[in-house]
């Protein structure tokens, strides 16, 4: 029987979690820069300051998703922080780290962040330097998910700005937090959880299996079908390529979803691609296996001659002679019973016996 910490737990509720923070850099172009390249971002207040000005802003303003990216404190500092904290040597715990060494004392030693909610007040901009103070908002009693039993732990950091010019080598982040503007807020939920004992190997979910006759492999595990993606899965089925298209814009869009990343028109229809591309990228995977597969699995992003790109499994092929850019071809499999999806071969490769997985 694991202890039951929750009075201690209890009394970290409301405490700081972590010690206030100062960003390292002040806001600037080149960070932006790099975030708007990486999200594919290309609203022009994010470079250009005629722009900005154009829609009533001073200035170039930084993202506003960016506002946890400016306070984190890198890599080379959290692996210093750990390894101080495995030798006994950092100063005081953190009211994170002790509630994190309580919740493991409980026996919930699994975590899988559940969900972050972020608020803005107002755009950041160049030149400015972000505190953040965080404290440990909230600690559910233990509760049953489908994880295991956990509780649900909410830290909140709260963001205010001051000019760079007031930040010195000596300043002490806190007195410098009350002085400044805020700027924005996030929540940031997790479950710590008793993990389950290791279930015991299931037998194939082939219904197949039971029926007798040679041994059958197991299914190939299900996708996620939604209102969003199964025309993709029904095209499939009747042998049908089809990718989804801005009814606004015509940009084609794969994997599917509800809002074209261009003119964020909602409205959509599909055209059929015709199994052309190129061996955009691959992968081999060796490693961990799915008892439905044939190792190693070769896995290509696909360049669709249309336009967009796709994942699918590749046949016909030794991974060993995979070079991007090939021409590849494709054609609909079905897996199994229920369910159908393209599979590519090096183009001009006679199409292979029997199914593919
Ligand atoms: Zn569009």
């Amino acid at each position: 029987m694991s202890p039951d910490r929750s009075s201690e737990l209890a009394a970290l509720v409301g405490q700081p979690a972590s010690p206030v923070r100062i960003t390292r850099e002040a806001v600037n172009r080149p960070m932006i820069g790099h975030w708007i390249e990486a999200m594919d971002d290309a609203d022009p207040i994010y470079r250009s300051d005629a722009a900005a000005r154009a829609v009533g802003l001073s200035g170039v303003v930084a993202p506003p998703t960016m506002l946890q990216a400016w306070t984190m404190p890198g890599l080379r500092n959290t692996l210093a922080r750990e390894a101080a904290r495995r030798s006994g040597t950092a100063e005081r715990r953190t009211g994170h780290e002790a509630m994190m060494a309580l919740l493991d004392e409980e026996g919930l030693t699994s975590v899988v962040a559940t969900n972050s909610e972020q608020e803005y007040l107002r755009p950041l901009v160049p030149g400015e330097r972000l505190i953040e103070t965080q404290i440990i908002e909230s600690i559910t009693d233990e509760k049953a998910t489908a994880l295991g039993s956990g509780r649900f732990v909410t830290t909140r950091s709260d963001y205010v700005a001051v000019p760079d010019s007031l930040v010195t080598e000596d300043a002490d982040p806190a007195a410098l937090a009350a002085q400044g503007e805020p700027v924005g807020s996030m929540r940031f939920r997790m479950l710590k959880f008793r993990p389950r004992a290791a279930a015991p190997a299931r037998p194939p979910e082939s219904p197949a299996a039971s029926a007798g006759g040679a041994p059958t492999r197991p299914r190939r595990p299900r996708p996620a079908v939604t209102p969003d993606n199964a025309f993709f899965y029904q095209g499939a089925g009747n042998g049908q390529l089809l990718i989804q298209r801005c009814a606004n814009c015509g940009r084609l869009r794969h994997p599917p979803s509800p809002a074209c990343g261009r003119c964020r028109s909602l409205d959509w229809d599909t055209v059929e691609a015709s199994g052309r591309g190129q061996l955009y990228s691959f992968v081999v995977v060796h490693h961990p296996q799915v008892p439905a597969f044939d190792y190693p699995l070769p896995i290509a992003l696909v360049a669709l001659e249309e336009g967009t790109r796709l994942v699918a499994n590749l046949e016909a092929v030794d991974p060993a002679d995979l070079v991007i850019g090939m021409a590849l071809e494709g054609r609909l499999v079905a897996v199994d019973d229920d369910l159908s999806l393209p599979v590519f071969r090096p183009a001009g490769t006679p199409v292979p016996d029997g199914g593919a997985r």
